[in-house]
């Protein structure tokens, strides 16, 4: 019988998580579909216990339900710490974790391509929300020097607290977005990790090209559009290592599909499905 996996969240019409894994059964020949599925949040522990006794093999759970979702399944140690899950097994053995975090080791694995060991490189990151935390955690294991800035700067004190508890390896520093432009002049790494520049608002950015060095590799997060004004501005700064926010996409899409099947699914597949449905950078 076909295998049943989904996205929950709200709002969820416009994700691509359905074309990405789509894509990967497909080239793979797997009787398996996957669906997104509106859910508001105060429904969230229904729709879990309701997909588990209908069949589906997996969720990923996104915006604004992966902290409210903890509560319904059994997660692993790093999302414990991170506060919010991604991603549920429902075929997990009985007494295991069932439910994880895929988005920092996405955002993680990308970095690490880039630019290669993470280990005492000075990274300034921008934001403190869900993906930031996620990524923040994983940063400390790879042993990465943080400055965590956030419009809100109690969040990104928050933040810090919680990494520093949890005995991660890094140093971490934080403050709010008026050090950015003397932060920035030490950072081998720059992260957005917030949602500026995020459709429908293109234009805006909290960096522009005279603050960054030619060195700084700038890695947005936000991925539609694809090429974000602050990736423009890296160009025009010189900057050579422009990272967009598809491959953390697919990356965090391809471990869930990995937790769900055992099976590492063909990436270049996903990211052209993903590129192509964003088409010219857009989706509206
Ligand atoms: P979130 O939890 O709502 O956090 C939003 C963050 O953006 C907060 O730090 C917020 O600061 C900051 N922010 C929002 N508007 C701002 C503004 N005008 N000026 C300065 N800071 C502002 O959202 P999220 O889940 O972390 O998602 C953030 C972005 O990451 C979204 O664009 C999302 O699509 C993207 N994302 C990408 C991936 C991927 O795989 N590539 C994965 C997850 C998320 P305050 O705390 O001050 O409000």
């Amino acid at each position: 019988m076909k295998k049943v996996y989904g996205v929950i969240g709200d709002p969820i019409e416009h994700s691509l998580s359905p074309v990405m894994h789509n894509a990967a059964f497909e080239a793979l020949g797997l009787d398996a579909i996957y669906l997104a599925f509106r859910v508001p949040l105060q429904n969230v522990g229904n729709a879990i216990r309701g997909a588990e006794s209908l069949g589906f093999g997996g969720l990923n759970v996104t915006v604004p339900l992966k902290e409210a979702a903890m509560r319904f399944v059994r997660p692993d140690e790093l999302s414990k710490r991170i506060g919010a899950i991604n991603t549920i097994n429902f075929e997990a053995p009985e007494g295991e974790p069932n439910a994880f975090n895929t988005d920092g080791i996405a955002a993680v694995r990308v970095l690490k391509e880039n630019v290669g060991s993470l280990t005492k490189k000075n990274v300034l990151m921008l934001g403190a929300g869900g993906a930031a935390k996620a990524i923040a955690f994983y940063l400390q294991n790879e042993g990465a020097r943080l400055v965590i800035l956030n419009r809100t700067a109690k969040r990104a004190k928050e933040l810090m607290e919680r990494l520093l508890s949890s005995g991660g390896a890094g140093e971490v520093a934080w403050g709010g977005l008026e050090e950015l432009p003397t932060r920035i002049k030490e950072a081998d790494i720059l992260i957005n990790a917030t949602s500026v520049g995020m459709y429908p608002n293109v234009e805006e950015t909290l960096v522009t090209a005279d603050l960054m060095h030619k060195d700084l590799v700038v890695f947005d997060v936000v991925y539609n559009p694809v090429e974000t004004r602050l990736l423009r501005e890296a160009k025009k700064a010189g900057v050579r290592h422009r990272i967009d926010g598809v491959k953390m996409l697919v990356y965090q899409g391809a471990e869930a599909f990995k937790i769900w099947t055992g099976i590492s699914p063909p990436i270049d597949v996903m990211e052209r499905a993903v590129r192509e449905r964003l088409g010219g950078g857009m989706e509206k």
